[in-house]
């Protein structure tokens, strides 16, 4: 192997000129009430928490904080919902409502993505060709299956759960509420959901898409509010199903809070996921995989491949190549077409991905990070490696949830598949290689619910997604995504 390549001379700056998306008309409104039996009202608690733009700390918005009474009046409405227009509504009917919601989110798509970098702090290109087209495409997707769902399960009989629950993160803003809501709503459900606390605006612009969309009142609900808001959704004695995605830890104390009731769950939890190289890989190509599922979205991205397996043998290089691409991406303002790397979603995510960092270097990691100016205001974190990691180290055990990779070696195709299996987590892997056998060996062996092979991060309406171990139970997308929405008899 020729290791003689020269490192690129670059200072991490290109010199490209400003392209920022221009905001002019975009519509946030001052203040959000909750999105209740179809429409915006006051919260009974009285109280509003600001959403504010992680890449310069302003203020965008007053969003609503629901209470006891919210939610119970949330719930009530979905049930009447369900009891005398949704469930008795012919199936063709509830599909084309779901195809209307699609097509509008496909009409706004431009204004949808500006905001979720507004609210979010991710990059333009990654809310403009991922995020929002994939929302769309997922209401799409449902809408086809709600006249279908006998012959979906052949020979058995589909019937709704009834009201859910939905509660979401703040890394996919539009494309969770989209994943949640698309498959609820086809399946003849009614829903009750609250996004994230830093993150709900674009989810009250679902409501607002709704609205325009005639669904009946109360079919949606949306409400909003912070960690206490979700527990009063978990706790709901009128819900009859809890679809969660977030953190490991929180999903654990939802499924304690829920035992003995009768309600059904979903569980999308945290990953930890290992991208195994090997020597035969296309290199390059595996270089920037590596970079799309790790910096794109400043690791804010639960199947993130937050470890590296390089085979020994092709580490120099490939850590070359990798240190190379790291100095070419651009971090900064969110809403510029040339950002790569945008702003940490709050400060206290910023604060636990800069605990790990520190973690890392204390537990005799060797760091390398992206030389770069980082923006006075807000929050940012430069793309960050470590070499030097051993099994043990916490960087790589724990789930980070920001741009750091941690990299590791294995010599044999046994000792990378223990590496990789080795984490409570279950979520996703990659797998980079010539072969075709290697990738069909490894993927009967990995413990993960989804494996890419010579690609990553690649997401569709009809492939299920989801974990195992302690990733979670249930899937979503595809067929597996309307399951979980039935009570199959
Ligand atoms: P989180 O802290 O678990 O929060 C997720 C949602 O739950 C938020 O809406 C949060 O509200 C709410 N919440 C917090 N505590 C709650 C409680 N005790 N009862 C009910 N609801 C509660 O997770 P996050 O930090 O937002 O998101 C990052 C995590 O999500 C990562 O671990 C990531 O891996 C995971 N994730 C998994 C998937 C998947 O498909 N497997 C997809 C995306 C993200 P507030 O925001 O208002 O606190
Ligand atoms: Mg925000």
């Amino acid at each position: 192997m020729n290791l003689d390549i020269e490192p690129l001379e670059f200072n991490g700056n290109w010199n490209l000129s400003p392209s920022i998306e221009n905001t002019d008309h975009i519509q946030i409104n001052e203040k959000y009430g909750l999105f209740i039996n179809g429409k915006f009202i006051d919260p009974n608690s009285g109280k509003y928490f600001p959403s504010i733009n992680p890449s310069n700390e302003t203020k965008l918005a007053l969003i609503a904080e629901a209470n006891t009474k919210d939610i119970d009046l949330a719930v009530k409405s979905a049930r009447n919902a369900y009891n005398d227009v949704w469930s008795k509504m012919a199936p063709n009917e509830r599909g084309k409502y779901i195809f209307r919601i699609a097509r509008i989110i496909q009409e706004k798509a431009k204004e949808l993505a500006i905001i979720e970098s507004l609210d979010g702090g991710k990059p333009i290109r990654e809310s403009r060709d991922i995020d929002i087209p994939l929302a769309a495409a997922h209401f799409f997707y449902y809408a086809g299956w709600a006249d279908k769902l006998n012959f979906a399960f052949p020979n058995r009989k589909p019937k709704s759960m009834g009201v859910v629950g939905q509660i979401i993160p703040w890394n996919f803003p539009l494309m969770m509420a989209a994943w949640k809501i698309a498959p609820a709503l086809a399946t003849g459900n009614t829903v009750v959901l609250k996004p994230a606390e830093s993150t709900s605006i674009t989810a009250l612009k679902l409501a607002e898409i709704i609205q325009e969309a005639e669904l009946p009142n109360g079919v949606v609900n949306i409400v909003t509010g912070a960690a206490s808001t979700g527990e009063l959704i978990v706790n709901h004695n009128d819900i009859d199903k809890i679809a969660f995605t977030g953190s490991t830890t929180v999903g654990k104390s939802i499924m304690k809070s829920i035992l003995g009731s009768s309600k059904k769950s979903t569980m999308e939890l945290g990953g930890k996921a290992a991208n195994i190289v090997f020597d035969d890989a296309p290199l390059d190509q595996a270089v920037e995989g590596i970079v799309n599922g790790i910096y794109f979205n400043q690791g804010h991205v639960c199947c993130a491949g937050s470890r590296l397996l390089i085979q020994e043998s092709v580490n120099e290089i490939f850590i070359r190549k990798l240190k190379d691409r790291i100095q070419s991406l651009i971090l900064g303002d969110p809403l510029d077409k040339n950002t790569d790397i945008g702003a940490i979603n709050s400060k206290s995510q910023l604060d636990t991905i800069n605990k790990y960092i520190d973690l890392g270097k204390k537990e005799g990691a060797k760091i390398f990070q992206l030389n770069c100016q980082i923006p006075n205001k807000g929050f940012w974190c430069a793309p960050t490696l470590f070499t030097n990691v051993s099994q043990s180290h916490t960087i790589a055990q724990e789930e980070i949830f920001g741009p750091v990779l941690a990299i590791q070696t294995f010599r044999t195709t046994k000792e990378a598949i223990e590496k990789a299996n080795n984490t409570p987590y279950g979520l996703s892997a990659g797998v980079w290689t010539d072969k075709g056998s290697k990738i069909f060996n490894l993927t009967s062996k990995l413990q993960a619910g989804v494996i890419w092979a010579n690609t990553y991060n690649k997401f569709d309406p009809t492939s299920p997604f989801g974990g195992y171990k302690e990733s979670g139970y249930g899937r979503e997308g595809g067929l597996h995504g309307l399951e979980a929405y039935l009570n199959l008899e």
